[in-house]
């Protein structure tokens, strides 16, 4: 089997409610399986091509405050944007958590007011209404979108079921353009903007999400969902996840 080549984006900006746990399941559910794994750093200091892009199997980013997100935002806009819209359009395997996943759309106002254009990758926005408005924060139980649960990848991967869980903590409240479908329906929590029962959304094959915890910690259908799309394989090798559907169902059961 190829490489595994995970490009995680701004870990030392955008990582909260540990973010950054979600590559290292992704490092070891490959390595469990005998896939050579890679971690790439990208951070301002690191210069992206369109031939760099191209060795990325899957392109990881997290959520953060909005410090966080005004702190990358410069380079993300300037000079990762153009690469990351360009990988993503091509079709390359994304996650994008809470604050990455506000600055793929087409602009997040934060809680002072600033409006911070997004990559328009996305077509969404996100508006934080400041404390006029609470912040979504809890436990989230969502049931997967029928285009993601009947694709054939993540059928062949999935041993766990219909729903996603995690957390989430976010004041920005995102609206889907018509265009595209969320990740999943709200079950339990608040998910995109508390309205519509939307959580999150599918792109291609980038998926975008308000759920931490890390998202990949009880969710190992998702997991295995983007490696096995990372390495370009119809089905991954099973592994003994007895332990962990205990703790998504049991996630599953928690109130909001
Ligand atoms: N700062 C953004 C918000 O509050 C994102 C927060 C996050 O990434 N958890 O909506």
């Amino acid at each position: 089997m190829s490489k595994l080549i995970i490009a995680y984006f701004y870990p030392s900006y955008l990582n909260l409610y540990g973010d950054t746990g979600n590559v290292e399941i992704l490092r070891e559910r490959a390595r469990r399986r005998g896939i050579d794994v890679e971690v790439v750093y990208i951070d301002p200091t690191v210069s992206l091509s369109s031939e760099a892009v191209k060795y990325f199997s899957i392109v990881f980013m997290g959520g953060g405050p909005d410090s966080g997100q005004k702190l990358m935002y410069e380079d993300l806009y300037k000079n990762k944007g153009p690469y990351l819209r360009e990988y993503v359009e091509k079709g390359g395997i994304s996650l994008f958590i809470c604050g990455s996943y506000q600055l793929m759309g087409h602009y997040y106002k934060s809680a002072d007011g600033t409006i911070l254009n997004g990559l328009g990758i996305f077509d969404l926005y996100t508006e934080h209404f400041g404390n006029h408005k609470p912040r979504c924060i809890g436990n989230v139980t969502c049931e997967i979108s029928e285009e993601l649960r009947h694709d054939p990848v993540f059928n062949s991967v999935n041993k766990v079921g219909r729903t996603l869980v995690g957390f989430e903590n976010h004041g920005g409240r995102t609206y889907l353009g018509n265009s595209l479908l969320p990740l999943g329906k709200i079950i339990t929590g608040y998910g995109n903007n508390a309205e519509d029962a939307s959580e999150g959304v599918l792109y291609k094959n980038s998926i975008g999400s308000y759920l931490h915890g890390p998202l990949l910690a009880k969710n190992p259908h998702l997991a295995d969902y983007l490696i096995a799309k990372g390495l370009g394989m119809d089905s991954l090798p099973e592994l003994d996840d007895t332990l962990i559907i205990s703790a998504h169902t049991a996630a599953g059961n928690l109130k909001q």
